[in-house]
């Protein structure tokens, strides 16, 4: 049995980044760019007004005061028609581009309209520039805006806009599939009857790749038999990455390994030392230049989330770009002493023990099909096999939740 660091790794080496793709700039919120974004314009295109008052020629107002002619009124869409000369001025809204002769902009609220149409000003120290930003201060025509690599936020797409992009070349999300299997499951809007329970992994899995970045499809439930398994796996192997909860363990229903290999699936590990998850099963098919990843996640719901962070979330970030550097996991506190027994590997419940998310208390738990004891959770602590006494402020690497 491989360890989890040993399952990591061979998890890097097949989960290669998809290529990049063309994609409208709202629908790739969390990809990764992948081009260089350079602005087609001057931002801002002109020098402009960065108050609504008055544009004037700074050395009229040298001694602090100047009653100035009002030559014309300019509104932000509109251009200035006439050039400003010494004692004149031009009544300007924030945005509008500065007249000709101007090189300066007075607030409104320094200012006073005589009734000979003429302005008074007030405002000893203008300065050569004051209130104007120059053209192409914010960005110049050519200059790259977006480095290929960022990630694309609320923020970028509005950088984007700016520059006239609404389609960008991203790493696409990756497609992922979810398959639940089990003869006892039953759909969530339905009442379990004898020996049956709901599929509570399903909407978590297809919940858990949206947080991830994926673009999750669910294929509903699979009975445990060859037919019904081998079809809808079949059409799982068309994503990027084929979730399949349930049957990989070693009951005598559990038929979803021997599927796989009957659909050129080559198994890459099988069972990690680990607890809970420890029947995890991970492979590869490569068909006509695609690739599909596959994992087998234990059904036991606990086993299925712990799984999914660890390892199916990890593929979705390489896939869509991410390096393996930025995948490692947090490390935290221990707020309070803790006794962890076991002799495996054990992914721990634990809630944050201060405000200020440094600490953590693990929580009490009646293992892994205690998924509904899991709420309370923040994080899942990663603590080595073997019994071992804890003090609190000892530090344990952990999975944010
Ligand atoms: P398996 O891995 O198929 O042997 O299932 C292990 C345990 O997890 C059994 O108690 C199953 O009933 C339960 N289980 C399997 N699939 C699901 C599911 N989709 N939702 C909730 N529990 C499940
Ligand atoms: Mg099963």
């Amino acid at each position: 049995m491989i360890s989890i660091s040993e399952a990591l790794g061979l998890i890097d080496q097949h989960a290669a980044r998809l290529p990049a793709a063309p994609m409208a700039a709202l629908d790739a919120i969390g990809c990764l760019l992948a081009e260089d974004v350079a602005s087609d314009i001057d931002s801002p295109p002109y020098d402009k007004a960065m108050m609504d008052g008055y544009a004037v020629i700074a050395a009229d107002l040298a001694s602090g005061v100047a009653e100035l002619e009002v030559i014309e009124e300019i509104t932000a869409g509109n251009v200035p028609t006439k050039t400003v000369a010494p004692s004149q001025a031009a009544r300007i809204m924030t945005g509008a581009p500065i007249p000709e002769g101007a090189d300066a902009v007075v607030m409104i609220e320094l200012t006073q309209k005589l009734d000979d149409g003429r302005v008074r000003i007030e405002a000893p120290g203008i300065s050569v520039g004051k209130n104007i930003m120059p053209r192409a201060s914010s960005l110049a025509c050519g200059v790259t805006v977006l480095p290929s690599g960022k990630r694309l936020r609320a923020l970028e797409v509005g950088i984007l806009a700016e520059v006239g992009r609404d389609q960008v070349t991203v790493i696409p999300r990756p497609r992922v599939t979810v398959l639940s299997t089990g003869d006892e499951l039953v759909d969530v809007t339905e009442m379990p009857g004898p020996g049956r329970i709901r599929n509570s992994n399903g909407p978590m899995l297809m919940a858990q790749i949206a947080a991830a970045g994926g673009s999750a499809e669910d294929l509903g439930i699979a009975r445990d038999v060859r037919a019904d398994l081998s079809a809808k796996i079949a059409r799982g192997l068309e994503a990027d990455i084929l979730v399949l909860s349930g049957g990989v363990s070693a009951g005598v229903l559990d038929l979803v390994p021997s599927i796989l290999a009957e659909q050129q699936v080559t198994q890459i590990f099988h069972k990690v030392n680990l607890k809970p998850g420890k029947p995890i099963w991970f492979g590869k098919r490569d068909s006509g230049g695609k690739s599909t990843l596959v994992f087998g996640l234990p059904g036991n719901p606990v086993s299925s989330l712990v799984c999914f962070e660890l390892f199916v979330r990890r593929a979705i970030g390489l896939l869509a770009g991410l390096t393996a550097n930025d995948l490692r996991s947090a490390e935290v506190e221990l707020a309070e002493p803790f006794v962890h027994r076991g002799d495996r590997p054990t992914l721990f419940p634990a809630r944050w023990g201060d405000a200020t998310q440094r600490t953590a208390t693990p929580l009490a738990w009646k293992g892994s099909a205690d998924l509904a004891a899991m709420g309370a959770a923040d994080l899942l602590l990663q603590f080595p096999a073997g019994d071992a006494e804890y003090r609190a402020g000892d530090r344990v690497s952990a999975i944010v939740l």
